[in-house]
């Protein structure tokens, strides 16, 4: 249920619905936007059908809500979600850019690439310290060492750092490195994980599940704002269909789907979607024309000796190309790169 409260409701107002939700056990999330305050319930559906709220003063009236997400839902909150990053906004007018390895494979390689993509005007690092691969025999990642290599890629180029955590016991170590925690498309649907990532206070970048319906990652971002973090970036990453020559299918309708219906910022990931190094660009300029709100590109120093994902990686050159042509795609569509 949604309670949409008057223009003129006073903070008292507010406080008692807030008060009287909390005595029967549910809980309410406040948003005040800049013309009405809404007021989004969540709990026990029996206790929502039998709370009475529009007696209360201060009330216009209550929604019920048949989706089974509500608080991202732009019925909740109208106005676009701007997620701040250490002074780098995502959601606003600017396409933010988020580039780097899949993994991090060394000191030399991170410490390369980084200064590399930074050049080219990215404004995140991305890398993989924990790699969640399809087969137990592939490279698993430097963990710890990983994290601290980013950490220091950090220093030297000032771009702000997204890598992914796997579990729960993670989160901790990954958090003291990372200015945002990727959770990656193995795990979107690991609950425990979104629960956990709602409690702590990075920003988190949502892939998009393999094979999950927009109503399930909405609801997979919905644990996380649940639990209090509303820092939330959804990114597309394509998803399974019967097409074999892409790696994924880039469900660009999802972009424009996510954006009418939620009030969270979307970006695109052209390289997992796309698996070929040859179509980043083209579904790059797509994903900007479709509305996203960023990218997140896999470049290496190196494509062809890259331990993971080598074959979807641009080398810095493509990427400085890449790099040059979305700024017009970003203007086209009234925004800034
Ligand atoms: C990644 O971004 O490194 C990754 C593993 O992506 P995904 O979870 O989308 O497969
Ligand atoms: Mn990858």
């Amino acid at each position: 249920m949604i309670i949409v409260m008057n223009s003129r409701a006073t903070d008292k107002e507010i406080d008692l619905v807030v008060e009287r939700l909390t005595t029967v056990g549910l809980k309410a999330h406040v948003s005040r936007g800049a013309s009405r305050t809404i007021i989004g319930v969540i709990g026990d559906k029996k206790q929502i059908t039998n709370f009475n709220v529009e007696t209360l003063p201060g009330v216009v009236k209550s929604i019920a809500v048949t989706d089974d997400y509500k608080l991202v839902s732009r019925e909740f909150q109208e106005e676009d979600t701007i997620v701040d990053v250490g002074g780098i906004t995502i959601g606003g007018n600017q396409v933010v850019v988020m580039a780097g390895p899949c993994a991090v494979e060394s000191r030399e390689q991170l410490l390369m690439a980084a200064d590399m993509v930074k050049k080219a005007g990215a404004q995140f690092l991305r890398g993989g310290a924990y790699k969640p691969r399809t087969s137990p025999y592939a490279f698993q990642g430097l963990e710890e060492e990983g994290l601290k290599f980013l950490a220091e890629a950090r220093d030297a180029t000032g771009l702000k750092v997204v890598t992914e955590v796997i579990d729960v016991e993670s989160i901790p170590v990954v958090s003291h490195y990372a200015d945002m925690l990727q959770i990656g498309s193995r795990n979107m649907q690991n609950y425990q994980l979104l629960k956990a990532v709602g409690r702590n206070n990075k920003p988190v970048l949502l892939k998009r599940g393999l094979s999950a319906t927009i109503n399930e990652w909405l609801n997979a971002a919905e644990y996380i704002l649940s639990e209090g973090n509303p820092n939330v970036i959804l990114c597309e990453r394509g998803i399974r269909t019967f097409e074999t020559y892409t790696r994924n299918t880039l469900d660009l309708s999802a972009v424009a789907a996510v954006k009418n219906i939620s009030h969270l910022p979307v970006i695109v990931d052209p390289s997992h979607a796309t698996g070929i190094w040859r179509l980043v660009q083209p579904m790059s300029k797509a994903a900007i024309a479709a509305g996203a709100d960023g990218l997140i590109v896999e470049v290496h120093p190196d494509p062809a000796q890259a331990l993971s994902d080598g074959k979807q990686s641009l080398t810095p050159e493509n990427f400085t190309t890449l790099m040059g042509e979305i700024g017009s795609i970003a203007a086209a569509v009234g925004k800034r790169l």
